[in-house]
């Protein structure tokens, strides 16, 4: 005979998600969400603590590796480099897209935990670049969506940091918990 406590089976927290959800459904933290100062905290805590993939495509790829080593160092600004999808937030498509690999950039991408962000580094990613060829994608917003584009061919590694100061700016400016509304009024 099962002898189990539906209220304490109720009260049985098994994974994140469910403790995520009762705090989401508590009212004190519906008002407290709703507070500028609370949003404004959230959004200070994402855009300064950017973790993008480790991942590279083409010659772009040279200058975000560059980006990242001691003379430029994103570490400094809390860009820490991640070597997993599911541990990164952003996403730097540096360089050449092909029609053969753009499968692949979507599926690392859906692998990503929202909120997530993507940078186009260069013309190619921007737009194609000069490869307007029957095998190169010509853009990635064709294939996932893109918050920053960062012109060159190739962007130096400081231009890499400004697209990622001006991904933070329009971070701030994000509405922290739009995606969970969306989610809840799914
Ligand atoms: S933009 Fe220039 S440097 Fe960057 S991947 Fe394309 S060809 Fe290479």
């Amino acid at each position: 005979m099962d002898e189990r406590n539906p209220l304490e089976e109720s009260l049985l927290f098994t994974t994140l998600e469910s403790i995520a959800d009762v705090i989401r459904n508590n009212p004190l933290v519906k008002t407290v969400k709703h507070n500028a100062v609370v949003g404004d905290v959230v959004n200070w805590g994402r855009s300064s603590a950017l973790w993008p993939m480790t991942f590279g495509l083409a010659c772009c790829a040279i200058e975000m590796i560059a980006a990242g080593c001691s003379r430029y160092d994103t570490d400094r600004l809390g860009i820490v480099f991640r070597p997993s999808p599911r541990q990164s937030d952003v996403m730097v498509v540096a360089g050449t897209m092909t029609k053969k690999i753009a499968p692949a950039v979507k599926k690392l991408y859906d692998q990503m935990p929202e909120p997530r962000w993507v940078i186009a580094q260069g013309g190619c990613a921007s737009a194609g670049g000069p490869y307007n060829t029957y095998a190169v994608v010509q853009g990635t917003d064709l294939v996932v969506p893109v918050d920053v584009y960062i012109p060159g061919c190739p962007p130096r590694p400081d231009a890499l940091l400004f697209g990622f100061l001006q991904l933070m700016e329009k971070i701030k400016k994000e509405n922290p918990f739009i995606l969970e509304e969306r989610k809840i009024s799914l």
